[in-house]
């Protein structure tokens, strides 16, 4: 079956319309009518090859939401109808120790990304989310159960959502713990509002000024501007955690002699460029350590979905007809976006 999808035909090439095939759906798959689509800042990466191994054409997105339009005779958690989710991945080997620990994003035989992963079907890789329809494993889709009104702003929590609740949680996120988020776009935007509802006293770091009544709207408790450095040493050896989620190469040290005792800055933008190796000394004589985190397990996806329902948790987003989506790249690379940008599948 042909669908409409925006995708890029190489690196250096603006996104166009584009037609891509969907496999019929097969005895475990949910076929998927694509409301929305978020724009993760993983997709420009991965468009422009500023990761390299992008395999083209490539149709990006991994933060979609829509409606349950077919299913196969063995799928028994869905039907039609059903408002579903799917994230960044679509498979993973299912019996390696990872996968059998339902982290599936660590799979030892590695995971299937939803876009750009080796694939059975033509052309032998997955297209993803900016496009009207996707067949998934039932295995690989969510549950939605916030009110339909909200189903665009529940988009982003596929994949911002996860990445920033599953090191909040791993590493203790909560009351009377001191939590720290860099970089306030996509994913530290949601970082900040599922922190401050885990009960953390929340610390926004932010290269914008502009951002700063933001931030605290979103449930930041201090707003530091990280060029300042003044403000930052007033907040010298007190985070109990810093989730970093700066999608640019930046000084490290910075945020390390901002930890604690045994307190962790968890990585988890992705640059291009690598970061200046970090300072030996600010991590040895405080016992701190650097971490790194990959978005996070399905049942931990469901479990993020239902606790941000719980809590009324939705991404603030703007919307953006497919058309503009290079427009709104650069504006990402700019820093300018508050905070989600969600394509509307109708603008295919
Ligand atoms: P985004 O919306 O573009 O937000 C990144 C934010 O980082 C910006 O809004 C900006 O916030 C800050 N920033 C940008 N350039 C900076 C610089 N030179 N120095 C300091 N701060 C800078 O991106 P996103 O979608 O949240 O993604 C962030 C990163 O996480 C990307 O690298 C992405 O690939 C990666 N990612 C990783 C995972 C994972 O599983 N580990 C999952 C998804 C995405 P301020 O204006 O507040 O400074
Ligand atoms: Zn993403």
């Amino acid at each position: 079956m042909s669908v409409k999808a925006y995708g890029a035909i190489a690196a250096d090439n603006p996104l166009e319309p584009m037609a891509i095939a969907r496999r019929a759906p097969g005895p475990r798959d949910v076929q998927v009518e694509i409301a929305y689509c978020g724009v993760c800042h993983s997709d420009l990466h991965t468009v422009r090859s500023e990761w390299g191994g992008t395999r083209y054409p490539c149709v990006p997105g991994h933060e979609i939401v829509g409606k349950v339009s077919a299913v196969g005779a063995e799928v028994k958690g869905f039907q039609v109808g059903d408002t579903v989710g799917v994230g960044c991945m679509v498979d993973s080997c299912g019996h390696c120790a990872a996968c059998g620990e339902g982290l599936e994003q660590y799979c030892e035989n590695g995971f299937t990304g939803t876009y750009n992963g080796a694939t059975a079907d033509p052309p032998g890789h997955t297209f993803g989310g900016y496009s009207q329809r996707i067949v998934v494993d039932e295995r690989f889709v969510l549950r939605i159960r916030h009110p339909e009104a909200q189903l665009a702003a529940v988009a982003p929590l596929l994949c911002a959502g996860i990445t920033t609740y599953s090191p909040l949680r791993h590493w203790n996120a909560g009351p009377g713990k001191k939590v720290g988020i860099v970089g306030i776009g996509g994913l530290g935007h949601m970082g900040i509002k599922i922190a401050h509802a885990m009960g953390a006293h929340v610390v926004a770091f932010t290269t914008s000024e502009g951002k700063r009544r933001d931030a605290h709207a979103l449930g930041a408790d201090e707003v530091v501007i990280s060029r300042d450095a003044a403000q930052m040493q007033a907040h010298a050896g007190s985070f109990d955690m810093i989730l970093d989620t700066v999608a640019a190469s930046h000084d490290l040290d910075a945020f390390t002699s901002l930890l604690k005792r045994d307190g962790t800055l968890v990585l988890v933008g992705v640059p291009e460029h690598p970061h200046p190796s970090p300072a030996i000394g600010n991590l040895v004589f405080k016992r701190r350590a650097i971490a790194g985190s990959l978005i996070g397990g399905i049942a931990e996806t469901q479990e993020m979905l239902d606790f941000c329902a719980g809590h009324g948790l939705v991404a603030d987003i703007e919307m953006v007809a497919a058309r503009d989506i290079d427009k709104a790249y650069d504006r990402m690379v700019r820093s300018d976006v508050k905070y989600r940008f969600v394509i509307d599948a109708a603008t295919l």
